[in-house]
């Protein structure tokens, strides 16, 4: 039996003001055959990296492909798109015959001409293997559940968590339902139900989190084989974005679709319930300030530069200055230039410098000031679960009574190292602010006395009826009161 995987991810943020091309994916993932670590997957690469620690103990032979992923940003160009695309299904090709294929997508990629990426990946490696081999993709929840990649492909399983901690153990789900599909013990039948809003589901507050342990004890009994939510990825326009429901069933498509429909319901019934209240910024360093606890985590979703966000907006950060706020840090602000010049400073020097608030007007405006570098450290790394993310170059800069954690490669944060790796304990601080809307809390919650969300002016509008949408397929709540959620598939 022979496996083929290989992955090409990102989210794209259709409003950024980030063009992204191939230097962004050589920043974060650009693995060609063989090159990826044994040590641990790469978010997106888990479907290869689970299959290659299965295939001795299962039996199979893993052809591995490349592996592309960038962080999130805007849309990447079509040119290097279609390079990596066909890097890919090259390396496809070669590797038949072939009974499986694993893909490790995101789900919300959009390249100058291709407004589902996905789709189109899914459509080309069909064309290759053929209707008799099995298509099983691993896609994130912020992802279009578009019909076309769901009508090309066999399994598809989303991560369930927000904070996406589950990235691994829903790859095994996608291996072992594929190798089951090719040994015949199982047929795969898929039903999509269009809940047709768009909204926020961290699966860390306890609507959420009782909705999805549900979902999951549903699986493995009457037939039923995997149950994902897409959450959507709002700051997209594409026609097919909307928060939908996939159920795959062992043959019978009408339990699937009554179960499809069923949960797709509830999830709609939860409309505005979901989000967790967000703060201003002067109210949300009062409200820190006044509990008797440390450390206090203040997240800023609307600069999460995993949504695409420059991550470089200086609103809060000034305000905190300005208010001579004491023992608080805050990270990533996302600055290469001001990186290269604290190295060139060297570790304890003072010296004046303007860094922030540079890529666009929602970036703020810089903060002009004398800086102490407080520590500086080559090659970062941050963890995500089982996963690691690299921060590149990074420096600590204090400002009164703030130490500001500076990156050279852009991404929100994630793990505890964001600050200890440049010695600042961030379980000795009385404010935290992290630049991310959720995906912070598998880390700094368990260390968080509290967490308050705060809605700064970043980019990344938590009021989705103010995003400018113009493809969006429509009506679509909140946008519009009357909506028609149905089966699509
Ligand atoms: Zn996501």
């Amino acid at each position: 039996m022979r496996l083929f995987s290989a992955t090409l991810a990102t989210e794209t943020n259709t409003f950024s003001p980030l063009p992204t091309s191939l230097a962004g994916y050589k920043e974060s993932v650009f693995l060609r055959p063989g090159e990826h670590p044994d040590a641990t997957p790469l978010m997106c690469t888990a479907p290869l990296w689970v299959a290659r620690r299965a295939a001795a103990r299962e039996g199979f032979t893993l052809v591995e492909g490349s592996c592309f992923a960038a962080s999130p940003a805007g849309l990447t160009n079509r040119t290097d798109y279609e390079f990596m695309r066909d890097t890919i299904l090259a390396e496809l090709k070669a590797a038949l015959p072939l009974e499986g294929v694993l893909l490790g997508l995101h789900g919300a990629m959009v390249a100058h001409g291709y407004a589902d990426v996905e789709g189109d990946i899914v459509e080309h490696v069909r064309e290759i293997v053929g209707p008799r081999s099995v298509i099983g993709v691993e896609l994130d929840p912020h992802c279009h559940l578009t019909l076309k990649r769901v009508r090309l492909s066999d399994i598809i399983v989303l991560y369930k968590e927000f904070p996406h901690t589950d990235v691994v153990e829903r790859a095994e789900d996608l291996l072992g339902l594929v190798l089951r599909a090719i040994r015949g013990e199982i047929r795969p039948v898929m039903s999509l139900y269009d809940c047709r809003q768009i909204g926020s589901y961290p699966t860390t507050l306890p609507l959420m989190r009782g909705f999805v342990d549900r979902i999951k004890a549903l699986e493995g009994r009457n037939g039923i084989l995997s149950v994902s939510v897409a959450h959507c990825f709002p700051y997209a326009d594409v026609p097919e974005l909307s928060g939908r429901v996939l159920v795959v069933a062992d043959r019978d498509k009408t339990a699937a679709d009554r179960l499809a429909t069923e949960i797709g319901r509830e999830f709609v019934s939860m409309r505005g319930r979901t989000a967790p209240d967000y703060l201003t910024v002067d109210r949300a360093i009062d409200a820190a300030l006044a509990v008797p606890g440390a450390p206090v985590v203040l997240a800023e979703p609307a600069d999460n530069a995993g949504g695409g966000a420059p991550s470089d907006n200086t609103t809060i950060l000034r305000r905190l200055l300005e208010r001579g706020v004491e023992n608080a840090a805050l990270g990533p602000i996302w600055d290469p230039i001001a990186v290269r010049l604290c190295f060139d400073a060297g570790e304890g020097a003072r010296f004046p410098l303007r860094f922030g608030g540079k890529t666009s007007p929602a970036s703020g405006l810089p903060i002009d000031a004398t800086v102490e570098v407080a520590s500086l450290k080559r090659d970062c790394w941050q963890s995500f679960g089982p996963t690691k993310v690299p921060l590149g170059d990074c420096a600590a800069i204090r400002v009164g009574g703030v130490e500001t954690v500076l990156i050279e490669n852009r991404t929100q944060a994630l793990g505890l190292e964001l600050f200890s790796n440049l010695g600042v304990n961030p379980r000795a601080r009385k404010i935290l602010v992290v630049k991310s809307t959720n995906h912070f809390m598998a880390a700094f919650g368990p260390i968080a006395h509290r967490v308050l969300y705060v809605d700064s002016d970043g980019p990344l509008n938590r009021n989705y009826a103010r995003i400018p949408y113009s493809k969006v397929i429509r009506p679509i709540w909140p946008l519009d009161a009357e909506t028609n959620p149905g089966l699509i598939l």
